[in-house]
């Protein structure tokens, strides 16, 4: 092996690159803050905090996002800890949900998905789940707030299976619930790990045989630990054993128990996981599998933020790292334009703090300064012209129709459309019916975003009109009849011709399904 070889696999090694996903107000916020705390970046630890809280954002950031009070995309943080380097890809939630959200889904090896004990899995946590589920990474469960009155640890178990269709294996257990909480029992390390105080937050580890070791009596009580061993006892009867291999495949979750809050099981549940989840995996391009160690640099380009800097219109691209080493102002092939372009201005993002990076591995996140060369997608590489596999487009779910208010505009209009569609920021659709031009998101902001770019860029004030579709759906078929496309949906063309259905509601969905047997019905494009 060369030297540079050598380099390159201890980095990759090293490297855990993982988004969280939850539904809001599961304690997303506070759990990425107490990870961050861990890995000694109490600076940021405040940044994410200030995130949420602060109303007015700093000076370069969207105009926006000034207005609303939130980040606009997601960002990326970074920390070491135990001699790994992680990465968090944090994934917008709340009304700032788009498709970046899932976007950023594709450039994590993993994902936490973080439940709140008593809300179990939430309207969010099943689309992002899915997203991640199609892909095949590997799931880490934490189930929060176990400090409060929460559903039953097997109750959720279930819930997994059902709603999700993924099988758990939990790596700890709680030792009584809410105001009972004492602790949890570690069942990878036979140790019980005791809450102390009444914040909770004083924590003592104590070793112990076996969840039967009357030591453990000592310390709960008779009653929670007749408690604990009834419910261990059928785990190890009835329940999933570990399996690294299925958890590496996504098809069954560890599942850990805490309270983010109180900095319970946290630390338990950083080590596990660092322990656990994948290094940077390697991508699929048409030259076939890239591996990380490959000496060249090669990365893709998940997410572009606009504007950051409206006094110069510039954006950020967000860069995966597939393989190779990166080095600030090195040149690399713009695979698409095809022609070499200097990397001079990296940035690495952490929190709103944006630091010029020098070197950067596999499984790290850069942001590139972008005057408008880069696109959703695109592939970056050394030498040889490597092109990574499209990333999915999401089937939109909020639709609105678009037209041009001054009509002298149409020019730029159709310009902005075209270019913004390009770059990933919304999909477009025509209807077959009418020919009007229909926009599709995932979220909200989406649209904000949109009209706020076409004025500040273009110098076009569109309308939006809400359209009240709820599904898209990608048909391939022989034949398509549009009459049976007329009760609650439409058919609309997208940007590449396929033809798509939008449908009112489910019923209208089921319905055309069953009129169309030969037809498939596909969530992303073919
Ligand atoms: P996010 O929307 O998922 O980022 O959630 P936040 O981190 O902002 O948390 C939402 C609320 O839950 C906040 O009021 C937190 O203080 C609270 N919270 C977070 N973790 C815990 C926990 O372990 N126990 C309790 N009781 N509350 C928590």
């Amino acid at each position: 092996m060369s030297k540079t070889t050598d380099i390159l696999q201890q980095e990759v090694d090293k490297r855990r690159t993982f988004a969280i996903i939850s539904h809001p107000d599961a304690g997303k916020t506070t759990l990425t803050e107490k990870l961050l705390l861990f890995g000694g970046a109490i600076r940021l630890a405040g940044t994410v905090k200030a995130r949420k809280a602060s109303k007015h954002a700093t000076s370069d950031w969207m105009e926006i996002e000034k207005q609303r009070g939130i980040s606009v995309t997601s960002s990326v943080m970074q920390f070491d800890y135990n001699g790994h380097r992680v990465n968090i890809l944090d994934t917008p939630g709340h009304q700032d949900f788009s498709e970046d959200t899932y976007r950023t889904l594709t450039a994590a090896d993993s994902a936490v998905m973080l439940i709140d004990v008593a809300k179990g899995v939430e309207a969010q946590t099943i689309k992002l789940f899915q997203v991640c589920a199609k892909r095949g990474i590997p799931i880490f469960t934490f189930i929060n707030k176990l400090d409060r009155e929460g559903r039953s640890p097997f109750d959720l178990m279930e819930e997994l299976e059902q709603v999700l269709g993924i099988r758990s294996v939990p790596m700890n257990w709680p030792i009584g619930t809410g105001r009972d909480l004492c602790g949890v029992y570690d069942r990878v390390k036979n140790q019980v790990e005791l809450f102390q105080g009444d914040d909770h937050s004083t924590i003592k580890v104590q070793k112990v045989e076996g969840y039967n070791d009357p030591i453990i009596r000592e310390m709960a009580g008779e009653y929670l630990h007749d408690q604990l061993c009834q419910d261990l006892e059928l785990l190890d009867v009835a329940g999933d054993p570990f399996d690294m291999e299925k958890v590496q495949r996504g098809e069954l979750t560890p599942i850990f128990f805490g309270s983010a809050i109180n900095n319970f099981g946290v630390q338990t549940f950083l080590e596990n996981f660092l322990q656990l989840a994948p290094k940077p995996e390697p991508r699929h391009s048409t030259v076939g599998e890239i591996q990380p160690t490959n000496e060249k640099f090669t990365g893709y380009v998940f997410k572009i933020q606009a504007n950051m800097n409206p006094a110069h219109r510039d954006r950020i691209a967000f860069l995966r790292i597939v393989s190779g080493k990166f080095q600030r102002g090195m040149s690399v092939k713009h695979v698409r334009m095809g022609k070499e372009i200097k990397l001079s201005q990296p940035q690495q993002f952490l929190a709103q703090d944006r630091d010029i990076v020098e070197e950067a591995f596999p499984g790290d996140i850069i942001g590139l300064f972008d005057p408008g060369i880069f696109r959703i997608g695109d592939s970056l590489s050394q030498g040889s012209e490597v092109v990574f596999d499209e990333l999915p487009t999401f089937s939109p779910e909020i639709f609105a129709k678009v037209t041009v208010k001054n009509a002298l505009k149409h020019k730029q209009y159709l310009k902005g459309i075209d270019q913004l569609t390009e770059e990933g920021m919304i999909q477009v659709f025509r209807t077959v019916s009418f020919d009007d031009t229909l926009l599709g998101v995932v979220g909200q902001l989406q649209f904000e975003v949109f009209e706020y770019r076409m004025k500040g860029e273009y110098g076009v004030d569109v309308q939006l009109q809400r359209m009240p579709f709820q599904f898209a759906r990608w048909i391939v078929d022989e034949q398509i009849d549009p009459s049976k496309f007329r009760i609650n949906s439409t058919l609309v063309k997208d940007k590449k011709g396929n033809y798509v259905a939008l449908f009112e509601n489910e019923y209208a969905m089921r319905t055309a399904i069953e009129k169309n047997p030969t037809a498939k019905f596909l969530e992303m494009a073919p």
